[in-house]
């Protein structure tokens, strides 16, 4: 297996990976962004199962089955909500990646994909998400294998990603998924 990340540009319900994860709130009864995108394109059945699991703690993870999407399963993870950046915001980003790394290693996932967590209604900033989210995921690839994609749904935060992505590895092929 191979141990890497990579950046994606396109919509994160299409990719057929092992697990997909869900900047999701800690409801974990849906919203708007990337949760609604991929309740849509999973079903109902992904909220029915969401029902049964009462929620989760901002920063910590949980996972349910991908229905309908291509992806077999999905991990649920509230990211914090951007107050300024002097609240624990930084911790509780990375412990959203990190305890989604950690539940897709507990599920055999050999490959995972991340929308960029808390940088949308949450109001993350994009740029310090996407170091958070680098520095975060190349921490447990350094002791786990597994393929991480960062798919980036906007252009803007894409090039953003693309030099953040050329100082820390030789791979920077442009990808697109959509
Ligand atoms: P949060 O509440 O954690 O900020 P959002 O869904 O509002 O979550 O935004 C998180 C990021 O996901 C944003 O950068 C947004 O552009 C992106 N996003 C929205 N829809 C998709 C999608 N279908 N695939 C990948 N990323 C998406």
């Amino acid at each position: 297996m191979t141990t890497a990340i990579d950046t994606l540009l396109g919509d994160i319900t299409t990719v057929d990976y092992d697990a997909i994860v869900n900047a999701a709130n800690t409801s974990l009864l849906g919203g708007g962004g990337v949760d609604g995108a991929i309740h849509r394109a999973a079903g109902p059945k992904l909220l029915a199962e969401c029902r049964t699991l009462h929620g989760c703690p901002t920063g910590q993870a949980k996972l349910t089955g991908g229905y309908d999407l291509p992806a077999r399963c999905v991990i649920h993870t509230p990211g914090p909500i951007w107050r300024g950046g002097g609240h624990g915001e930084r911790e509780l980003l990375s412990s959203a990646y990190r305890s989604s790394l950690e539940l897709a290693l507990e599920h055999r996932c050999e490959t995972v994909a991340f929308p960029l967590i808390s940088s949308g209604a949450y109001g993350y900033p994009k740029d310090q998400a996407m170091k958070v989210a680098v520095d975060t995921i190349e921490d447990f690839l350094r002791r786990h294998d597994m393929t991480v994609y960062l798919v980036i749904f906007d252009r803007t935060a894409f090039s953003i990603a693309r030099k953040l992505f050329a100082d820390l590895a030789d791979d920077t092929e442009d990808h697109r998924l959509v």
